[in-house]
């Protein structure tokens, strides 16, 4: 029997985690799972090092960490635990992973993927905060450590499929492309009456009518800014100018992506909207492995609509398009105060609508540096959460 490939997943507990995992467990000849780590779930995180039995397990909360090495002591299982972002990167970087799933939620992903693009990894990237944080950094690192970088985000890895292999080398232009075109589901305000967004309730901004997903992104579809962040993902995945990016909106989230060539062609990549299918072909390339995912009935599914984007329905892709054009920390600090306003929401410190008005103060407020570097990008984020946590404590409701 060949060699297994030891897979590193970050942020196991989450919902990509999980998916990640449901494939991995469908291929038991083929993979093992060298490390999981999560934020401060000790539960979660002991069962799941009971069934897949790591290396290593690592929380970010030491606290946390702590308490997991003492049940699985008493558990007698001899897994090593780690904390905090040290151990993090530990797990990115651990020899036995050849591949690393990077799944954690929100900026506090970038340090422990980046270390993977640095340790020459195949990097199956969902947390798309790293790459709208630190576009060009985080591409120079895969480049320079002759890492691989596959796509999960079901758009760009439906626009991977749909682009030749050596698109990265020869460039989009060179092999043809005029347009990357993102489809997005609109969510589940897309027909919501206006004057209704102010009062809408965390539960239903998290109701996404096709995608089973974290609360974090789920919101974000809400918004939209979902979508403007992966405009931004895609600018620097694909090395696409951002003229050549559209958004369509398509409700029924079938087709996942689309990549018009010069020639008039059009390549789609659609199937059902589960991410098992993304995670499948990113374990699997350049080849294909069963994911579990029911396969599509084209008589069952009728009717595929497609509209333009209302940008005065959702502001935040317009704010994303901005900071992308701005450039430098701009799209470090749209996200850091994104991520603070759709906490705030959550909290129900904030209305549906405050999370645009937060995130356009902030882009006003924090002078950015133009710098891509990581102390700079770092510095906008964190400059970002002080001035949005000043907003949100004058907007904060009454509760
Ligand atoms: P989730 O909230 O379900 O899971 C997040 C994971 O990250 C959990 O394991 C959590 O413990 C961990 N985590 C959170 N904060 C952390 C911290 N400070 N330090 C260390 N670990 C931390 O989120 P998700 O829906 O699985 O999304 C994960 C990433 O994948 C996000 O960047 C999201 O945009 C992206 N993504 C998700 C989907 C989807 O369908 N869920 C689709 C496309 C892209
Ligand atoms: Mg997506």
């Amino acid at each position: 029997m060949s060699e297994r490939i030891g897979v590193a997943i970050l942020g196991s507990t989450g919902s990509i985690g999980a998916s990640t995992l449901d494939v991995l467990q469908r291929h038991p000849d083929r993979f093992r799972v060298a490390a999981l780590t999560a934020h401060r779930d000790v539960e979660a995180l002991f069962r799941q090092c009971l069934t897949y039995e790591p290396d290593v397990a690592v929380l970010a909360d030491a606290d946390a960490a702590e308490r997991l090495r003492e049940r699985l002591r008493a558990s007698g299982r001899s897994v090593e635990v780690l904390a905090g972002v040290a151990g993090l990167e530990h797990a990115a970087t651990l020899p036995e992973a050849a591949y690393v799933m990077a799944a954690i939620v929100g900026a506090a992903g970038l340090l422990p993927t980046l270390a993977a693009a640095r340790a020459g990894k195949r990097v199956l990237l969902a947390n798309k905060e790293a790459l709208v944080m630190a576009g060009p950094l985080f591409m120079a690192a895969i480049r320079q450590h002759g890492a691989e970088l596959l796509p999960i985000d079901s758009e760009h890895n439906a626009v991977f499929q749909c682009l030749p292999p050596d698109f990265a080398h020869a460039g989009l232009a060179a092999v043809g492309v005029r347009r990357i075109l993102l489809t997005g589901s609109g969510g589940p305000f897309r027909t919501a009456p206006l004057a209704q967004l102010a009062e809408v309730a965390p539960e239903q901004a998290c109701a996404h009518p096709n995608w089973s997903m974290g609360r974090k992104i789920s919101v974000d579809s809400a918004t939209m800014m979902n979508k403007g962040l992966e405009v931004i993902e895609a600018h620097w995945l694909f090395e696409a100018p951002t003229a050549a990016i559209e958004v369509v909106v398509h409700p029924q989230s079938v087709i996942h992506s689309m990549v018009e060539y010069q020639d008039g062609s059009v390549l789609a990549q659609l199937g059902n909207p589960d991410m098992r299918t993304p995670i499948a072909h990113a374990l699997a390339w350049p080849r294909r492995l069963a994911s579990g995912v029911a396969f599509l009935d084209f008589a069952r599914l009728g009717t595929l609509e497609f509209q333009a984007p209302d940008l005065a329905r959702f502001p935040c892709l317009r704010l994303a398009f901005a900071a992308l054009e701005v450039g430098g920390a701009a799209p470090a600090v749209l996200n850091a105060a994104n991520e603070m306003a759709v906490q705030a929401f959550l909290d129900r410190r904030i209305r549906f609508t405050d999370i645009a008005a937060v995130v356009e103060h902030v882009l006003e407020q924090v002078s950015v540096s133009a710098a891509g570097d990581l102390a700079a990008i770092l510095e906008g984020d964190l400059e970002a959460r002080a001035v949005a946590g000043r907003w949100i404590a004058a907007w904060a409701l009454e509760v």
